[in-house]
């Protein structure tokens, strides 16, 4: 009895690739786009300001 082989690679699962922002950050109320000026951020949609010293 010949025992047949299938050698198939497992797909492997496709990770959500992180694209890091260089220039902005996620407001963390709204998710929308913050603008940092002058080391205070901004998020222009619902107006949250944080300082860029906060973490
Ligand atoms: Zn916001």
């Amino acid at each position: 009895m010949a025992v047949q082989r299938t050698n198939t690679p497992m797909p492997k699962p496709t990770l959500p690739t992180r694209v890091r922002k260089d220039d902005g950050l996620d407001c963390e109320i709204c998710g929308a786009r913050m603008q940092e000026r002058s080391c205070k951020i901004t998020c222009r949609n619902c107006g949250f300001t944080r300082d860029c010293s906060d973490p």
